[in-house]
């Protein structure tokens, strides 16, 4: 585990000191101490990679040379997968198996955006045919400058990639600041990336507290983009920093996604959906789909089948076999759910099962999974963002009247259908607000496809090649070739 800021290539310490605690959630120690990065840092991180893309030309290398470093930055991550693993384990909580799965992505993530660096040599140049035959012109793709990266503690290393494999492949340089919660794998990136010769400066990884080290980001003025994954409040002031400099913004935040079982579904494939759909990765995901709605006809059977199945799940530290849902991650994660729980209660809702600490467990921050019913549709626990294991069930009787439920939210980040009739469901995903639409499953995410979500859930799409859009800008360049004079 390492206790150092990675800056301009180099292993350093805070320049005014400072550590803050990290804590294995399963057991509520403090497993280390990180590095409590301050603005002083920031700064020097910035101007690292100010000069890495200025001046020392990590931008002017051909996409392949830069494809290169990304290669090798996965088959790092793959060379010590099993450690990365464990240490997003004691550092996030999520079962092990989960933890294997997101490190395998975000190896995955760097050698598709590598293959997409190099298809930028290719394209260098988009011919443009002007009505006025007296100009040629064309359009070419640039990238942005230095990316600030802001990322949450659910999928710690996962996001990194999903920001730093995007923006190094579009020639961008980057200050990436992990969550304070969990910052761990942020570090054996930095190490990853060192060991792969990145150069200096391309790469920065700041440890520290989202209102020091965040906002020292956000509000550098040698910082040109900002890419954000996180809670809605903290987007907000990340737009509102980003509109004072016209920096370039990109947001990911939160959700409350409508999942529609009609009832000619099977209805085993729906309880195993919804499940998958909500308490994986302990439904601290943005994209969890946490309202069900449920055509009448087959809810009875469908509640019964849920809570039945729900009941079988394994809690525990993530570390042990056979555990399905690990614990939240942190205190704080934990006594907000619980309050989100309790304030359902409050307002009339049914706790068909779950909705306390499971039975047993003495340190760790564990929650049941919980499957609320009678939410009202005013209350909080139907329309907010829990972020736990907390599933809203709600019966339907028509079509309409579940697209009309489904798109009353502020949010719009996914939705899902499930359906036996094709055409109905491809006639709901259309109809669906939603950035990410699902058929007949729950949260699948491909690295080839875009992600990123309507309304209030954000702005802009990461993934595929819309991801790496996210970083480049585009420039015109026309010439006047007649022999008229103007
Ligand atoms: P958060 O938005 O506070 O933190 C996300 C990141 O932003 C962290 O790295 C944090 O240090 C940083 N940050 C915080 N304040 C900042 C500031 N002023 N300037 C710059 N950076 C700043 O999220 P959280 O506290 O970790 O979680 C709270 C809620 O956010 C959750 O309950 C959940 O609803 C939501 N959330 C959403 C996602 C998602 O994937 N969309 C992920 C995690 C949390």
């Amino acid at each position: 585990m390492r206790s150092e800021l990675y800056i301009d290539g180099k292993w350093v310490s805070p320049v005014k000191g400072g550590t803050f605690d990290i804590i294995n959630p399963a057991t509520e120690e403090v497993i280390h101490k990180a590095a409590a990065a301050g603005a002083d840092d920031v700064d020097l991180a910035v101007k690292a990679a100010r000069r890495a893309f200025d001046t020392d030309g990590w931008p002017k290398l051909p996409g392949r040379e830069r494809a290169r470093y990304l290669r090798a930055i996965a088959n790092g991550i793959r060379a010590r997968q099993e450690e990365i693993v464990r240490l997003e384990v004691i550092d996030n909580g999520k079962p092990l198996p989960e933890a294997d799965w997101d490190v395998t992505d975000a190896a995955g993530c760097f050698d598709f955006y590598a293959d997409l660096a190099e298809q930028l040599d290719n394209n260098p140049e988009e011919p443009i045919t002007l009505a006025d035959a007296r100009f040629t012109s064309k359009a070419v793709k640039e990238p942005i400058g230095v990316a600030g990266a802001i990322i949450p503690w659910n999928y710690p290393l996962l996001m990194a990639a999903w920001k730093v494999a995007p923006a190094l492949a579009a020639g961008c340089t980057v200050v990436l600041k992990p969550a304070e919660l969990t910052s761990l794998t942020a570090l054996e990136l930095a190490a990853v990336a060192d060991e792969a010769k990145l150069p200096a400066g391309v790469l920065n990884i700041v440890t520290g507290a989202g209102s020091v080290a965040g906002q020292a980001i956000i509000d550098h003025k040698g910082v040109d983009k900002l890419a954000f994954t996180g809670s809605g409040p903290v987007g907000s002031k990340i737009m509102a920093a980003a509109a004072r400099d016209i920096k370039r913004v990109s947001l990911e935040l939160g959700g409350k996604s409508p999942f529609v079982v009609f009832d000619d579904a099977d209805i085993e494939k729906a309880v195993e959906w919804i499940m998958f759909g909500i308490f994986w990765n302990q439904g601290q995901v943005c994209s969890a789909t946490s309202r069900v709605l449920v055509q009448e006809r087959i809810y009875d059977n469908l509640m019964a089948r849920l809570v039945e199945e729900t009941k079988k799940i394994t809690i525990g530290n993530g570390l042990d076999d056979g555990v399905l849902l690990g614990p939240l991650v942190s205190k704080r994660q934990y006594e907000q759910v619980l309050a989100a729980i309790e304030a359902a209660r409050a307002a009339g809702a049914t706790v068909a099962y779950g909705g306390q600490r499971p039975e047993g467990f003495e340190k760790g921050y564990y929650l049941q999974p919980t499957i609320l019913t009678d939410v009202p549709l005013e209350s909080d626990a139907w329309r907010e963002e829990i972020f736990g294991p907390v599933v809203c069930v709600r019966p339907f009787s028509t079509e309409e009247e579940a697209i009309e439920l489904a798109n009353d939210s502020r949010y719009g980040l996914a939705a899902a259908v499930m359906s036996q009739d094709d055409v109905r469901a491809e006639r709901v995903a259309a109809a669906f607000r939603a950035g990410i639409v699902w058929i007949n499953c729950s949260q699948p995410t491909f690295t080839e496809a875009p992600w990123g979500g309507y309304k209030e859930s954000g702005i802009g799409r990461e993934l595929g090649r819309w991801g790496l859009e996210n970083y480049l800008e585009t420039k015109q360049i026309t010439k006047y070739v007649s022999e008229d004079p103007w």
